[in-house]
């Protein structure tokens, strides 16, 4: 069983977020520290610790966490110039937080997929 983060108390408003979408499956709230000028994550509400963990029964959450994205997207006005999602995975994916969630990023031009090339 994977140990709580503290998306889990965002989630359950135990402690402050800018909480910006909230249903019976995911969470959306703004990223501590924005890599861009919209910088939203995108969680599921259960705890899942990484793509690695991810079930077929968590597909509907995991489906959820995209038209939220493109939600947010529209209500900010970004959806026509484009975003980026992006979900890191464990130490080479640059994953921190071990509560999968989807980064939304956008308002500018975002450059290459990577800043480093092989
Ligand atoms: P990761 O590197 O795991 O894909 O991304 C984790 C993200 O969570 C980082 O962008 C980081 O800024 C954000 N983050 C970490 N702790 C907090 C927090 O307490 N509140 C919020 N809103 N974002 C956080």
């Amino acid at each position: 069983m994977a140990e709580e983060t503290i998306f889990s108390k965002i989630i359950r408003r135990e402690i402050p977020a800018d909480i910006l979408y909230q249903d019976e499956l995911v969470t959306a709230f703004r990223d501590i520290f924005p890599k861009a000028p919209l910088h939203i994550l995108i969680v599921p509400n259960h705890l899942i610790a990484t793509a690695n963990d991810v079930k077929a029964s968590d597909e509907l959450a995991l489906g959820r966490m995209v038209t939220v994205a493109a939600k947010l997207a529209a209500e900010a006005g970004i959806a026509e110039d484009g975003y980026r999602l992006i979900m890191n995975c464990n130490s080479h994916g640059g994953q921190e937080v071990y509560h999968i969630h989807m980064h939304l990023l956008g308002g500018a031009p975002l450059g290459p997929m990577l800043s480093q090339r092989l």
